[in-house]
């Protein structure tokens, strides 16, 4: 997993090496006994016991500009697993720049053991524009493994690879749902594989969908490299979610908890097991017309029930939407403007109801930050 020091960029060596950032400089000098391998992201080398922020080269905008993506690297003193934590692969998913940003906070990262490295936010260009896509129009988490002599979308996917999964053991990409679409926070990982399902479980959101590899995203492609990697999946894109950013910066610590990179909590804490979902349905909308919900996301469903109603401007033609299958709502589209056709309520399939309840009930996303290493984010103004 060790990485070559030419790889600086997508030019092959024509790029200047990354532009990095060492904080409070060797903070902690690096320990004689660390046993920790060489880590090398974009030329530059990040020693045990530094913080590092390093700016990978990207490509030039047509003005010239250059554009890079940012990283930051903390590596601890003791040898342990490198988790990368990345962010708004699509450019307008922008929950998991917060989470990523609060974790980066935590005084813990200090006794950390092993590496972490955030990437706030992989397609920088899409970022910029507030977009899901590459200005190629191409969808970066369907163009891993991409190539450095590919399109933009596939040069961006490839520099993802080698330089951040190529370092890792595990990962978790933080992901939201599209644009005025709104998805209630859930995890999605192969659970076919034990150690993405000890993440997964890990997490402590209510529900856990077993979804297999997309042909093309980055989940696939870390597979590839034998780097187990969970999808967190809350809120709706372009949009700060409070209670989705906090329970995903407490899944992500709880993940280090429990790959023993951080602490384990001092707390002792009965959590139900969350939920898992083998199947789900998206439920259509019957006719063209606007839309008036009666569902909220997170809500248990049975077979049959309305969801909402679509009807003209002038209140005729109205059309109940009925919930194909039983389940929880765990996606849901807030825009009522529809067409026939479009996806309107994403049903997690699941008959018992009460089962449903159970796992909802501890999950309290506005409560404070729990004691222990999360606790010292009690101060952070929650976003309104
Ligand atoms: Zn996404």
């Amino acid at each position: 997993m060790t990485h070559s020091k030419k790889k600086a960029g997508p030019k092959g060596g024509t790029k200047a090496k990354a532009q990095a950032r060492t904080e409070a400089p060797s903070q902690e000098a690096p320990a004689r006994k660390a046993r920790q391998k060489p880590m090398v992201i974009g030329g530059v080398e990040i020693l045990p016991g530094q913080r590092r922020t390093i700016d990978l080269p990207v490509t030039d905008l047509s003005t010239h500009t250059p554009i890079t993506m940012p990283i930051h690297v903390v590596r601890g003193r003791r040898a342990g697993p490198c988790l990368f934590v990345c962010a708004a692969l699509h450019g307008d998913e922008i929950n998991g720049v917060e989470v990523i940003r609060r974790l980066l906070r935590l005084t813990a990262l200090k006794r950390l053991q092993g590496t972490l490295i955030a990437v706030p936010i992989v397609n920088v260009l899409g970022f910029l524009s507030q977009s899901r896509y590459l200005p190629d129009r191409r969808d970066l988490n369907r163009s891993f493994p991409g190539s450095a002599q590919g399109s933009l979308a596939g040069r961006l996917a490839r520099i993802f690879l080698d330089e951040i999964v190529a370092n890792a053991t595990h990962g978790i990409d933080l992901h939201t749902a599209a644009i005025h679409r709104d998805n209630f926070p859930q995890i999605r990982a192969n659970l076919d594989d034990t150690e993405s399902e000890r993440l997964a479980q890990a997490f402590g959101v209510p529900f856990v969908i077993n979804t297999g590899f997309r042909e093309g995203s980055l989940r696939e492609a870390a597979s590839g490299f034998s780097v187990p990697v969970i999808v967190y999946e809350a809120g709706e894109a372009l949009r700060f979610d409070e209670s989705c950013i906090r329970a995903g910066v407490k899944g992500v610590v709880r993940v280090m908890r429990a790959l023993e990179m951080l602490a384990p909590s001092r707390r002792r804490t009965q959590r139900t097991s969350p939920l898992v979902i083998r199947s789900s349905k998206w439920v259509r909308a019957p006719h063209s017309g606007l839309l008036r919900s009666a569902a909220a996301l997170g809500s248990a469903v049975k077979e049959g029930q309305i969801l909402g109603v679509v009807s003209d401007p002038f209140g005729e033609n109205e059309v109940e939407v009925r919930a194909s299958v039983g389940g929880v709502i765990i996606g849901r589209s807030n825009i009522p403007l529809v067409h026939e056709g479009d996806a309107l309520f994403h049903i997690a399939r699941h008959e018992g109801t009460q089962v449903i309840a159970r796992s909802l009930d501890d999950f309290e996303p506005e409560a404070a930050y729990e004691s222990g290493l999360t606790s010292e984010l009690a101060g952070e103004a929650p976003i309104v």
